[in-house]
C-alpha cells in the first residue's frame, strides 16, 4: 500500500436521504467493519456513502434503498460528527482535533501534516480501512488546522499572539 493510492479514491457523489447533503461512497466493507457487531446481519449488501454533515446523526446512507446507518450504530467515534472530545480525525495515526489544538496553542504552528504526510510516503497509511470516510485523512488534518486557527487566531489579546502571524 503506498501513498499515491490513498489519493485515489474514486468520487461518486449522492445525496443523504435524511439531509440532503451530498456524501462520497465509501466501500461496503468499511461500513461493515465500523458497525457493531450484532448489527452486521441487519446491513443491506449495498452501496453506501458517507454523509459529511456535522449536523446529521446518519453516518452512512445507501441511496438506492434510503436504508441508514446512524452514528450510535457504530463502534468508533466520528471525529466531524462529534462536538465534544475526543473527536478523531485521523484513524490510521490516531490524531484527533484536540491533538490538532493543542499543538498549535503550544507552538503556534501544526506539524500533523507533514507528519502524515511522511507516514503515507513510507507507506504507513492504511485509510481505506481505517477511515469511516473511507478516503485518505490527511484532509481532515487540513480542514482541523484551519479551524484552530479560525477559532484561535484572533485571541490577539492575550498571549497567543504569535499564532496570529501563521494564519
Ligand atoms: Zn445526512
Amino acid at each position: 500500500m503506498n501513498g499515491a493510492k490513498c489519493n485515489k479514491t474514486p468520487i461518486q457523489k449522492t445525496v443523504c436521504p435524511v439531509c440532503e447533503e451530498s456524501g462520497k461512497k465509501v466501500e461496503l466493507h468499511t461500513v461493515r467493519a465500523l458497525i457493531k457487531i450484532d448489527l452486521i446481519d441487519t446491513l443491506r449488501e449495498e452501496d453506501y456513502s458517507f454523509c459529511p454533515n456535522p449536523d446529521c446523526t446518519v453516518i452512512y446512507y445507501s441511496a438506492s434503498s434510503n436504508a441508514v446507518v446512524r452514528k450510535d450504530q457504530l463502534i468508533t467515534r466520528i471525529g466531524i460528527k462529534e462536538k465534544e472530545s475526543p473527536r478523531p480525525v485521523c484513524y490510521c495515526f490516531e490524531y484527533t482535533v484536540e491533538d490538532i489544538h493543542g499543538e498549535i496553542l503550544e507552538t503556534g504552528r501544526s506539524t500533523l501534516e507533514k507528519d502524515i504526510s511522511d507516514k503515507i510516503h513510507a507507506g504507513l497509511c492504511h485509510c481505506e480501512d481505517a477511515n469511516p470516510e473511507g478516503r485518505c485523512c490527511i484532509r481532515n488534518i487540513t480542514i482541523g488546522v484551519k479551524e484552530c486557527f479560525r477559532l484561535y487566531g484572533t485571541m490577539k489579546k492575550n498571549k497567543e499572539t504569535r499564532i496570529s502571524k501563521y494564519r
